[in-house]
């Protein structure tokens, strides 16, 4: 185990050495050589082969100007990335954030996730992510489709449906999607293969957009079931109010379980009776609204500002969908404190370290976003299975699929726990089940 440390922390100063200015991506990066401590000191070959040293540092980034002209026909210009971060068992894969706080740190350790969770899919996928700090809030549909048209016109060059397929994230929905692929089909032809996340009517998947929510509620319901405990009647928080969040609600509230919450940037509103699912689908999917107004429309609703993770009620379940470090250690504390039981990230890391540290003191069970939220990448491959054939399959069937993948990546996460002996710790047995596909594939393909 001595050499085992030595290697890590030479790694972790090499990343610190690097890139100093890269706290998410340095996050993200140390908790996973941690957790890969013991699979090191079993596979020395690893080590010899320095496997982790390839994998910390993207095959490729690019970083590019984004100009585009507004309505009042004042001329923008944003930055735009793409990082291909490990293509060892499959195409680059991962999706495109359109936010202000998108940085090449973010795209990073988004891209680094990404090649975690692929792997836990079973799907044949490496690891990428892309995106801009342009803001699309407040931004009208011409201004979003002279953006995306820009972003794609130096994007192309990069992509393609065996290099790498891009798709949604935070900011980038069906529309963003269609404006992206309208522009690459304008400057090299039909390729539907290029991007996942279309639209139905020109080669999406049905149950893509539900997929991530969806995922993550069969992914929850596998990890309570493997505590012997069951998803019916219990009480769940959840962030956000974006896709992953609305779909994540559908899907508990189906399986017998209450939501309390929703949330925007903004504030959040707790309704005891239950979150109604159409009146949210109507603010944030119909009107493009604030959340705020679900109070105004529901009678039981409260609207407050602030994280909904210091609202202080009893409650079970914590389903954080909204964006990166979201919960602290301190709300971390407090999800403690009102007993909450099960833990799993519908966003990309979404507690930070110390509220990880806090879950794990408390026994709290714990399901990291690489597994919980790989329901979205897994139907994005299925998608491109289904775009190289020339086939739609039916929402069942894509549904069915989804089921399967997500109670398989529990399972290999508690194989790798049991295996190594880590008492419940899902994150780890998730970093290690998503790793040793990866690294079996980089040392078979040599340096
Ligand atoms: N953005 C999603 C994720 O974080 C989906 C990526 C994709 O479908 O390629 O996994």
């Amino acid at each position: 185990m001595a050499d085992v440390e030595g290697y890590i922390k030479d790694l972790k100063d090499t990343i610190k050495h690097r890139d100093p200015n890269q706290p998410e991506f340095q996050e993200a990066a140390f908790t996973v050589l941690d957790s890969l401590k013991p699979v090191l000191a079993k596979h020395p070959e690893y080590i010899k082969a320095n496997i982790l040293g390839s994998l910390v540092e993207p095959e490729r980034a690019f970083q590019f100007r984004v100009p585009w002209q507004a309505d009042d026909g004042s001329f923008k210009v944003n930055r735009g990335f793409r990082v291909q971060f490990n293509s060892a068992i499959g195409p680059y894969k991962g999706g495109l954030r359109l936010h202000p706080s998108v940085n090449l740190s973010i795209v990073k350790f988004l891209g680094f996730e990404q090649i975690f969770k692929n792997s836990l899919t079973g799907l044949p996928i490496g690891g990428g992510k892309g995106g801009s700090d342009f803001d699309p809030k407040g931004k009208s549909d011409a201004e979003i489709m002279r953006f995306c048209q820009s972003f794609m016109t130096e994007l192309q060059k990069h992509i393609g449906p065996d290099l790498d397929v891009p798709a949604g994230d935070i900011g980038v929905g069906g529309r963003e999607i269609g404006f992206l692929y309208g522009q690459y089909k304008r400057l090299n032809g039909s390729q539907n293969g290029i991007l996942t996340g279309k639209g139905l009517e020109y080669g999406g998947s049905l149950a893509r957009t539900e997929a991530t929510g969806y995922g993550l509620i069969y992914y929850l319901n596998a990890l309570i079931k493997g505590q012997n405990d069951s998803l019916k009647g219990k009480t769940v928080k959840i962030s956000g109010s974006g896709n992953v969040a609305i779909y994540a609600l559908k899907k508990a509230t189906e399986e017998g379980a209450k939501v309390v919450t929703v949330s925007d940037s903004n504030g959040y509103v707790y309704d005891p009776n239950g979150i109604d699912l159409a009146t949210v689908q109507q603010i944030k999917e119909v009107e493009r609204g604030r959340i705020k107004e679900y109070a105004e429309k529901i009678s039981t609703a409260k609207y407050s500002e602030g994280s909904v993770w210091d609202l202080d009620i009893d409650y079970d379940i914590a389903l954080p969908c909204a964006t990166q470090n979201e919960i602290d250690g301190d709300e971390a504390k407090l999800i403690v404190k009102d007993g909450v039981k099960y833990v799993a990230e519908g966003a990309n890391m979404p507690s930070t370290t110390e509220a990880i540290a806090a879950y794990k003191a408390n026994k709290v069970i714990y399901g990291p976003a690489k597994a919980a939220n790989a329901g979205g990448v897994a139907v994005s491959a299925l998608e491109m299975s289904q775009n190289s054939e020339r086939l739609s399959w039916s929402f069942d069937d894509v549904d069915t699929r989804l089921k399967g993948i997500m109670e398989n990546i529990y399972e290999m996460s508690d194989a790798a726990d049991k295996e190594y002996g880590l008492d419940k710790d899902y994150q780890a047995g998730a970093n290690i089940a998503g790793f040793e596909k990866v690294a079996k594939a980089m040392l078979a393909q040599g340096l």
